[in-house]
């Protein structure tokens, strides 16, 4: 992290630059875009990784976007909008967001927006076949494409949006810079109305735009296939569609999360949350839809129980901090040991927090390699995940351990010197 000094009501006040500050926020923009196109031209029905020759051919002849695929793109987030709006859904209250004590309502109605796109789907499927989602997986680029433009868009959108009025900014994205504050984001709650951004895209767009392109890139393997799809292909959606609708039917969880309570919206979240989530997390099921692996009992045994093992200790962990926080009373709750901070709130130091400091993150990079070792070992690329979400994960480690000793100070040591490891206990 590098400093700066901002000015607070006129006071100096020492600023800490995220991603080493603008110039690393410019280069984070442009290897994700690089990687999340890399991995479209780099591993595909041409080789994974394919020769360098045919990936300079394939840019070439290829439309990386057209007006109908972005048509295509904005209906599907108009869709998801329309959703939002006409389904039913509890309104839940997210975290203080300021001193004041504010907090904001969020309609609750993820889980039944995704299962009306999935109940769709899988009838437009069995009514018109699996051949009909050829409109989808050969749409792949373009579709990135476009979910990037708007992306960007959305980024610039609310960058502006945050000095018109009165508005929230999120403490780590007020720098000045604006190059810096618009990848960041500046604005804490983007909102229309009631129709909060942020949490929209951190559930919707991305994570079940993720699960239906899976879907349709195990249509392409069924046709390839002549009528079957692989074990391989079965356990990769069905560990997918578990995680999103998971996500979904605790949706309010979110709410306690660091983007939501924390974070501003900018080109990180808008960009991840559109673009790097749906397009790169499918990259299993593209890679089997064009090479199918055969996995066989005992190895889908194995994985299926290395899935299981992440996911409870990753909804385990999850949970038990959300209720922890919303409900102490409650008898889940209510005998484990925590530490009363000067700040006001307390931290767990038993249960799964008393294990390590963040074993939810070891639960989902648990499920990480699961999702990945379906692909077998015929090529490093599709792992690309694992690599990938470890680094983030260790990232976000430090991120939230240096909020967390500015927010609490002593009562953090205290606890760092009581909960000693950080994600993997008695590893790291
Ligand atoms: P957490 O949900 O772990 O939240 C961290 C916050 O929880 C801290 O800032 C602090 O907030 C509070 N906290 C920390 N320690 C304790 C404690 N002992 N007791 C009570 N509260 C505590 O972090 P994330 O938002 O990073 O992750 C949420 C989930 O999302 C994780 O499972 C993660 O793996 C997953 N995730 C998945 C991603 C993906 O791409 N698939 C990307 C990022 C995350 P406070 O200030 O309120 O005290």
């Amino acid at each position: 992290m590098s400093k700066k000094v901002v000015f607070d009501k006129g006071k100096p006040k020492e600023f800490q630059y995220e991603f080493f500050g603008p110039i690393g926020a410019l280069i984070v923009v442009m290897m994700t875009t690089t990687v999340v196109f890399g991995l479209y031209f780099g591993c595909n029905e041409n080789g994974c990784p394919a020769h360098t020759q045919k990936i300079i051919s394939m840019i070439q002849n290829t439309t990386f976007i057209d007006a109908y695929s972005f048509q295509l793109y904005l209906c599907w987030l108009g869709a998801l909008i329309l959703a939002w709006h006409v389904l039913p859904g509890e309104w839940v209250k997210g975290l203080p967001i300021n001193e004041k004590g504010t907090r904001l309502e969020y309609k609750m109605n993820g889980f039944a927006t995704s299962s009306l796109v999935l109940g769709i789907t899988c009838g437009f499927i069995y009514i018109k076949g699996p051949e009909c989602m050829e409109l989808v997986w050969s749409r792949f680029l373009p579709l990135m494409t476009s979910a990037y433009v708007v992306s960007i868009f959305l980024s610039v959108y609310v960058y502006i949006s945050s000095f018109i009025g009165k508005k929230q900014l999120a403490e780590g994205g007020n720098s000045g810079n604006v190059l810096y504050d618009w990848f960041i984001g500046r604005i804490l709650n983007p909102r229309i109305g009631k129709f909060d951004i942020k949490v929209f895209c951190e559930l919707r767009p991305g994570l079940i735009l993720w699960i239906f392109l899976d879907i349709a890139l195990a249509c392409r393997q069924y046709v390839m296939l002549n009528g079957r799809i692989t074990d391989s292909m079965v356990l990769v959606l069905i560990f997918h569609v578990w995680y999103v609708l998971d996500s979904l039917v605790c949706e309010s969880a979110v709410l306690t999360t660091i983007d939501v309570t924390t974070d501003g919206f900018g080109y990180m979240l808008s960009f991840g949350d559109l673009v790097w989530v749906p397009f790169t997390y499918s990259l299993q099921a593209r890679y089997l839809s064009f090479r199918p692996v055969d996995l066989g009992i005992g190895y889908t045994t194995a994985i299926i129980l290395i899935q299981l093992l992440g996911y409870y200790i990753f909804r385990g962990s999850n949970s038990q901090k959300n209720r922890f926080r919303n409900d102490p009373t409650h008898p889940s709750v209510k005998n484990l040991k925590f530490i009363q901070t000067k700040r006001g709130s307390r931290l767990l130091i038993d249960g799964w927090w008393g294990k390590s400091r963040h074993m939810n993150y070891f639960g989902d990079w648990l499920m990480a390699w699961a999702w990945c070792l379906p692909v077998g070992f015929g090529s490093a690329i599709p792992y690309f995940y694992v690599a990938y979400f470890g680094v983030l994960l260790i990232h976000r480690y430090g991120r939230d351990d240096h909020k967390c000793n500015e927010k609490y100070g002593d009562d953090w040591k205290k606890y760092c010197q009581i909960v000693k490891y950080r994600i993997i206990p008695y590893v790291y």
